[in-house]
């Protein structure tokens, strides 16, 4: 199989905030590694705009660094890190004041897609839109990047989306969200829309329940501070989580087309009930012999901020009515995976009698480690004996089935970022799609507020807080395990 690379237009794509961590980590090796399987056109420039003296050379050596250290080993090829460095420039710019605007606007050329990814700080993010347009750097057809926090409620994401909406058009605004260019969340489209044989069962008279888990093994360690004002509601659930929640219970939008999808996942969200407090359990970890519990890395001792929290959500609409949809998401736990796992309901009889036990079907779809999908079909045990049933998995790995192909999958910010050069909005999030999901999340938060929950401690490197285990319990269900 070989994996195709379709060109993109002509490009100067400018990232403020291009000596950041984020451009650094993810954003420039991101576009190196475009750049070495050939998509990137021949003239294409990426302009580094940040606080703080730099020339086009320090510029270079700074992401030849990045790329050493963050890139796949692989992947770093001198002669080729050097081809790619040619088409880096810098400028210095203030995006509060006046200074570097007018560097900015002699550097871009006319005639190619002009792109501005704005990888700063949200409260930034107006400035920025407002200069691109004071100094007639961007024009029309010009798209801008913003990534998350888009907010930390609704009325912040409002103000936020006023700010870009007084320069920009909705079709020009990219919100990403990188859980959306993971190769396995499009997978779960194809898999739904491409065949016939899950679709018709995708509803509450065949599944039981879905659970979404996204679990990290590290703490807030030296962002503490920063963490302990959003917590993991705002920092995963709100976005990250939503997201993943639409794309399994949205209905079929009529094209894979960005209004059609994002309409669809919007229904989604304003179809979500309120959820009573029984059905979410926050947590914290605690400090093990060597290292600092939540409250210490945060450096507040009587924090209440969740780092894990675990909701029960339903969706009320014809298909998902009373189907329950389990999230939970937490730092410090005992594997880091993320994976979105349909557990069908048993068959309705067993012709096998009760010894041969139950066996639900479920379909696991993994977005990490080892992309790809796995379900769960019950068979014989092999031999003789009689009629015992045992489960096995149909495993589609993306790296066995893909083989050294699978090396070639662009990561998220590699795909959104091509994405946005042409124009193709689908795996954004539109203004809409985000103030609904804060105007749901926003009274969860005010109410744990208002009762002065105090979230439940669990162990570090475990699997979250006793009672996230007993939500599910009392509903006759529990949690998978969370592992690699
Ligand atoms: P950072 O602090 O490492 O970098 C900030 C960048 O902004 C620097 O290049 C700095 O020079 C520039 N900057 C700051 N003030 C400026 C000003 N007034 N004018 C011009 N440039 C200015 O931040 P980061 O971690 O790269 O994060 C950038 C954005 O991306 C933030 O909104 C963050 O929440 C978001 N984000 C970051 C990550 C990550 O992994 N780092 C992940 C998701 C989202």
């Amino acid at each position: 199989m070989v994996s195709r690379v379709i060109p993109v237009d002509d490009f100067d794509l400018v990232i403020f905030g291009g000596t950041g961590d984020l451009a650094r980590r993810k954003i420039l090796p991101g576009l190196y590694r475009r750049f070495c399987s050939g998509q990137m056109p021949e003239h294409a420039r990426i302009i580094g705009a940040a606080r703080g003296e730099m020339d086009d050379a320090g510029f270079r050596d700074l992401i030849r660094d990045a790329i050493k250290e963050f890139a796949k080993k692989n992947d770093c090829d001198d002669e080729k890190i050097g081809a790619f460095l040619q088409r880096l420039h810098f400028v210095t710019i203030d995006a509060k004041g006046e200074g570097g605007w007018s560097d900015l606007r002699d550097l871009m050329r006319d005639g190619v897609v002009k792109a501005f990814y704005f990888s700063v700080a949200p409260s930034l993010f107006g400035d920025l839109a407002k200069r691109l347009h004071e100094f007639q750097i961007a024009d029309d057809e010009s798209r801008i990047v913003v990534e998350k926090p888009f907010g930390r409620d609704l009325a912040t994401a409002k103000a936020l989306n006023a700010g870009l909406a007084a320069h920009f058009d909705e079709t020009q605004i990219y919100r990403i969200d990188h859980y959306l260019g993971k190769e396995t969340v499009q997978n779960l489209m194809a898999v739904r829309f491409g065949n016939i044989l899950f679709e018709p069962l995708w509803n509450a008279q065949y599944v039981d329940h879905i659970q979404i888990t996204v679990a990290e093994t590290v703490g807030v360690g030296g962002r503490g501070e920063y963490y302990d004002k959003s917590g993991a509601m705002r920092d995963m659930v709100q976005n990250h989580l939503m997201q993943l929640l639409c794309l399994i219970a949205m209905e079929p939008p009529s094209r894979f087309e960005p209004d059609s999808v994002r309409d669809e996942k919007l229904k989604v969200i304003r179809a979500l009930e309120d959820i009573d407090h029984h059905h979410i359990v926050r947590g914290q970890y605690d400090a093990t012999d060597t290292e600092q519990s939540y409250r210490e890395d945060a450096g507040d001792p009587r924090s209440r901020t969740e780092s894990y929290i675990a909701l029960r959500c339903l969706i009320s609409n014809w298909r998902w009515a009373g189907t329950p949809f389990y999230l939970r998401t937490g730092k410090k736990l005992k594997a880091r995976t993320s994976e979105i796992a349909v557990v069908f309901k048993d068959a309705p009889h067993s012709i096998f009698g009760e010894d041969a036990g139950r066996h639900a079907n479920v379909l696991t779809i993994r977005l990490q480690p080892n992309e790809g999908m796995t379900l769960k079909v019950t068979i014989k045990e092999p031999g003789p004996g009689g009629m015992r049933l045992i489960d096995v998995p149909l495993d589609m790995s993306f790296a066995d089935a893909l083989g050294e192909e699978a090396d070639d999958i662009p990561d998220a910010y590699e795909r959104l970022i091509m994405d946005v050069i042409r124009g193709n909005q689908t795996l954004f999030m539109r203004g809409d799609e985000v103030e609904a999901a804060w105007a749901w999340t926003d009274p969860l938060i005010n109410g744990w507020e208002a009762r002065n929950d105090v979230p439940k401690l669990y162990d570090a490197y475990s699997s979250g807080p006793e009672d996230a285990a007993m939500m599910l319990h009392r509903e006759g269900r529990r949690w998978r395990e969370v592992k690699e």
